[in-house]
């Protein structure tokens, strides 16, 4: 049930959007999501239908962008973009280290939304 939560806090950002922006119907959300979050677009949609229901963001399309994960080297101080989606050892691109933390992955943003 974590999808809901997420969800309400999406929907009050929409609405917090919509009303400084005197929107009077939101017709699509779109959502950035960290590829290692487990939110799917299918819950995220379905929750948001439910609890939109009766304000301006009701029947609001949700599109979902997964984002790739950023990882920070303890060895060399570098940053890279990395998807996970292969089976290639996860070490830095600058030195070749496996002392690497992920810096973001799993978080989520409201990237805008589109009014009608
Ligand atoms: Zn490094």
């Amino acid at each position: 049930m974590h999808e809901l939560g997420i969800t309400h806090e999406i929907l009050e950002i929409v609405l917090r959007y919509a009303r400084r922006h005197r929107v009077t119907q939101v017709s699509k959300v779109l959502l950035e999501i960290g590829e290692l979050s487990d939110l799917e677009q299918e819950w995220i949609q379905h929750y948001f239908d439910a609890i939109s229901r009766g304000s301006v963001a009701e029947g609001a399309r949700i599109e979902v962008k997964k984002l790739p994960c950023r990882f920070f080297c303890r060895q060399c101080g570098n940053e890279f973009v990395t998807t996970l989606t292969n089976d290639e050892p996860l070490i830095c691109y600058g030195c070749g280290s496996e002392a690497v933390e992920m810096i973001s992955g799993s978080e989520y943003t409201v990237k805008s939304m589109e009014a009608t």
